[in-house]
């Protein structure tokens, strides 16, 4: 029989894209990754490998997070139409409104895309900051979208509230720990305007997943049943009870499992109950976040439609009778952009653990390069974990004796070659072992590549870093080649958390095709729309990377519609305070000094000066 050879389908199966593709990518003959016009079956598709040559031809360059605008529309157009359906066949008899929460992305590029074409929605915003207030206010331009003030406020935070109340604004203050709503009170007595009063609800629900502890009894916000009462209380006292409007919990993020969404709805219900019953007006009931989206494939128990019919029928089960059904909102962040953004890098280099030159071992050698030889020698199916324990042994000795001044660089550098080499033999055998010991199994990973890529993990992909989040991650052509190694991605940072080592699957490694020398090999990571944008950092100095949206057209054409220029160094370093002014008059009395000490000429120094300000015009990230 002779091998199958290497297709497209092969590479779609390998990097899972059906599963995070949602039918959007998919891979064409030519072994391109590409994107089909959203919402428009059965038209030409764009390879992202055009994409980024028009990119290029524009002047920027990877990395680069291109946005594909349509996405954004596509999820708020499905986010709405699915709550309406589900509202439409349960019979319920208020409408949805969804709100965006800036903090998930606040990039200007997509709060612009979410209220222009959320618009027709009403589609609102959501904000945890004066900063985001003030953005919201100045973006929306339907006063029937909501505006949600989560987060702690001061006095001028709610002053701006309820400017934006006057400009006929449904905006709401979310009362998140018991002291603000005497400054709410306070305030609006002031400036002589009726407030929307929410509260966030501590609910005991407590969910799965990353962010349980924003839900149950220690959760940092809202109010337990005792401080919702003496709300209700102060508020009876001040003859105001009909400004509490709206009732909001939040149990976390990604929420996995749609048992723990449907519990806490009930809960949340029981509380709306208990307040209209205390004579509040109330008349909205805010569902948070969490809905959560597929990574891997496999990262949730429930999808978009069953979501908002099992919020719609719990509300409905938990309502007390004769209670109008309140208007849901949903603060739903990362299911609306998550999918919008890719992170697109190059590759810059890469290191093997293939073994080096060997020499001839002979009689004369170390002992201990004579018996490393020996194994390398033996290797076979049934004696594999015996030859890799040997060489590792033998290996550590020639470790030590270097250390203690016995044995030479050259030595060294032979043995660990002759370590390899074993190593990699055994490697080859094990799938044709029956059991393979756990050891054994570690290989994969000890022997993987190092490919060495143009982008900062702490920049661009932090939930990377700090939560093991797993991205989808795969190169974007070459796809109807067979991808021959493994490989982590180690990051520019020189820093050994800067890498990606954990892939879809729970897979430590990534499939990769060996690198071409003069070729670009570009990586694209998946799903990077959510939170990754706002929460990166300026570790080492890199600043925020190209950003590019375009719309896919449904002839197959996409359009540039938006491009930011990332960070120049003179940019990052004015974040930490120095002034380009400062240090270029810093360097040229350092390169004046080199004159007077006759170390350089007037004219290099021209030209080192020439040099230093071009640099820090320069993008942080490795340029060609
Ligand atoms: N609303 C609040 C109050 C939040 O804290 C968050 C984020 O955790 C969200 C909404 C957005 O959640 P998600 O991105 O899961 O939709």
């Amino acid at each position: 029989m002779t091998k199958k050879t290497w297709s497209v389908e092969d590479s779609a199966t390998l990097y899972n894209v059906a599963d995070w593709g949602k039918g959007y990518f998919s891979v064409n003959g030519a072994g391109q990754l590409q994107i089909a016009p959203p919402n428009v079956p059965g038209q030409p598709n764009v390879a992202l490998t055009d994409i980024i040559a028009g990119i290029k031809d524009r002047g920027m360059d990877l990395p680069v997070v291109l946005r594909i605008e349509n996405l954004i529309d596509l999820q708020i157009s499905r986010l709405n139409d699915s709550f309406a359906q589900a509202i439409d066949e349960l019979g319920y008899q208020s409408p949805y409104r969804g709100v965006f929460p800036i903090k998930v992305n606040q990039q200007s590029q997509v709060i612009e895309e979410i209220a222009r074409f959320g618009a027709r929605y009403n589609h609102g915003l959501e904000a945890g900051s004066k900063a985001e207030l003030m953005i919201a206010m100045a973006t929306l331009t339907e006063s029937g979208s909501y505006i949600i003030c989560n987060g702690y406020k001061d006095a001028e935070f709610i002053d701006l509230g309820l400017r934006a109340r006057q400009l006929g604004f449904q905006c709401f203050f979310v009362v998140e720990t018991p002291t603000e709503l005497n400054l709410i009170l306070e305030r609006a007595e002031a400036l002589q305007v009726e407030p929307l009063i929410g509260f966030r609800a501590k609910l005991s629900t407590q969910v799965e997943g990353h962010w349980s502890e924003d839900s149950g009894d220690r959760s940092l916000f809202g109010l337990n049943a005792n401080q919702i009462v003496a709300m209700i209380d102060t508020l009876k006292a001040a003859g105001h009870l009909d400004w509490l409007r709206l009732l909001h919990f939040h149990l976390g993020s990604q929420i996995p499992n749609i048992r723990d969404i449907r519990t806490g709805v009930m809960e949340a219900v029981r509380f709306y109950n208990q307040l209209v019953a205390e004579g509040a007006a109330m008349g909205y009931l805010d569902l948070g976040g969490g809905l959560a989206v597929n990574y891997e494939g496999g990262d949730t128990n429930y999808d978009l439609p069953e979501y908002c019919h099992d919020v719609v029928a719990s509300v409905i089960e938990a309502l007390d009778e004769g209670i109008e059904h309140p208007i849901l909102i949903s603060e739903s962040g990362r299911a609306t952009v998550a999918e919008s953004s890719i992170l697109l890098f190059n590759t810059l280099d890469v290191t093997t653990f293939e073994p080096g030159p060997i020499p001839t071992i002979g009689e004369d050698d170390h002992e201990l390069l004579q018996k490393l030889a020996d194994v390398a020698g033996d290797v076979q199916l049934a004696n594999a974990q015996q030859c890799f324990n040997d060489a590792i042994y033998y290996r550590d000795e020639l470790r030590e004796f270097f250390r203690l001044g016995q044995a030479t660089l050259r030595e060294r550098a032979a043995g660990e070659s002759l370590t390899l080499l074993v190593m990699q033999t055994v490697k080859s055998l094990l799938p044709q072992m029956r059991r393979i010991p756990k050891e054994l199994e570690a290989l994969h990973e000890d022997l993987a590549d190092i490919y060495y890529a143009n982008f900062s993990v702490f920049q661009s992909l932090p939930d990377t870093w700090a939560m093991d989040q797993i991205f989808p991650v795969m190169p974007i052509h070459r796809l109807d080649e067979e991808p021959k190694r493994e490989a982590v991605i180690a990051d520019l940072t020189c820093d050994c958390d800067g890498k990606i080592d954990l892939f879809v699957g729970g897979h430590k490694t990534l499939p990769v095709h060996g690198l071409r020398e003069g070729e670009d090999y570009v990586f694209g990571v998946f799903m990077v729309g959510a939170y990754q944008e706002t929460l990166g950092d300026l570790h080492n100095l890199f600043g925020d990377t190209n950003v590019v949206s375009v719309r896919i057209e449904s002839d197959g054409n996409f359009e540039f519609v938006r491009e930011l220029q990332g960070d120049s160094v003179a940019d990052v370093l004015s974040y930490v305070e120095y002034t380009p002014a400062w240090l270029s008059e810093h360097f040229r009395q350092t390169a004046e000094r080199a004159v007077r000490n006759k170390l350089i000429k007037p004219a290099q120094r021209r030209e080192i000066l020439e040099q230093f300000r071009e640099s820090l015009r320069g993008y942080t990230y490795y340029e060609h």
